[in-house]
């Protein structure tokens, strides 16, 4: 760290004109709860390294013709507790609140778990079902790409010196006919402060008068390189009634997807077990009556 420069810019224009004067390779750090530890681990030595936590434009969540806009600087905190979020984007809402500890929420943002890219960041899932999009600005202009393109990487994600903004999804809302639900699950080690073993996100449009599924979005996380959208469930879901048979079949394609996702591997055991009972949670937290009607299915 001793050869280390640091910049703590106000706005997202002056950490660009920084970035432009010294031509060099930078590392941002926001909440520095992935970062910090990499820094002091000796694995990282970065050059440069420019704060983006005193810029006060990059925090904020608010509604806007339709979409949803979060600056990448909000913390987990402020989206746990927005109740814009906990009203239109419940996945997103739970996921934040079960990201590590009260302080790690305090601090870590939505920006740095995105850039972070874990296979097992808590909003990631929850980004691919409300279908995100990222804006990212740097030196040579700004961009928007939508979260699914992004995390694929293929020249999509981050380039040299990048910043994410700003993330916005539309407003998935119910109308008089259907009425629109989302719900996150996690399992960590250790459930208050781990990184999940294995999470998992749904948004689900109901006929609300048969009370059967239009349709559903589903992302996993911490099976693969990134988390990914389970297709195939979706595609089968659609038109099924609420019952104790959606419960059986949802969690026998998710023992599948973990089949397929880590054959044979240490963990595979644990992880076709815990995503039945994971899948249980997530139906009941979508449609709380179907608890009574499931017992003892799964
Ligand atoms: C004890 C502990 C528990 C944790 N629990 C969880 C958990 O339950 N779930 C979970 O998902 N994560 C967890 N994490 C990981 C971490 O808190 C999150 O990934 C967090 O969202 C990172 O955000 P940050 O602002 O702290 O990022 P930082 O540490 O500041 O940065 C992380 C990376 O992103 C880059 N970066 C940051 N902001 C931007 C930006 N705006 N544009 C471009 N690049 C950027 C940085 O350069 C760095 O490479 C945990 C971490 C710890 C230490």
């Amino acid at each position: 760290m001793s050869d280390c420069e640091f910049a703590s810019p106000l706005t997202v224009q002056e950490g660009l004109e920084i970035i432009s004067r010294i031509n060099k390779e930078v590392t941002f750090i926001s909440g520095g709860t992935d970062l910090v530890i990499r820094l002091q681990s000796g694995k990282l030595k970065p050059a440069w390294l420019i704060d983006l936590s005193q810029i006060s434009e990059l925090k904020f969540i608010e509604e806007v013709e339709g979409r949803i806009r979060i600056g990448s600087g909000t913390t987990f905190s402020q989206i746990a507790e927005s109740s814009l979020l906990q009203g239109k984007a419940q996945c997103l809402s739970q996921a934040a609140s079960q990201v590590g500890s009260t302080q790690i929420r305090n601090r870590a943002t939505l920006g740095g778990n995105i850039a972070n890219a874990s296979p097992a960041g808590d909003s990631l899932p929850a980004l691919l079902v409300l279908e995100a999009w990222v804006t990212i600005q740097g030196p040579k202009g700004s961009r928007r790409v939508s979260f699914a393109e992004f995390q694929a990487g293929k020249g999509l994600g981050l380039k040299g010196n990048e910043i994410i903004t700003e993330i916005d999804f539309p407003v998935w809302e119910s109308s008089e006919k259907t009425r629109i639900i989302s719900a996150f699950g996690k399992l960590g080690s250790r459930t208050a402060v781990s990184i999940a073993r294995l999470n998992i996100a749904a948004r689900v449009e109901v006929d609300s008068e048969h009370d059967t599924i239009v349709k559903s979005s589903w992302a996993v996380g911490a099976l693969g390189r990134i988390p990914f959208r389970l297709e195939e469930l979706e595609l089968e879901l659609q038109g099924k009634g609420i019952n104790s048979d959606l419960a059986r079949q949802t969690a026998d394609r998710l023992t599948e997807v973990v089949d397929r996702a880590i054959p044979g591997r240490a963990s595979q055991e644990y992880k076709r077990l815990a995503i039945r009972g994971l899948a249980f949670d997530m139906l009941s937290d979508l449609f709380p009556e179907l608890i009574n009607r499931s017992m003892g299915v799964l």
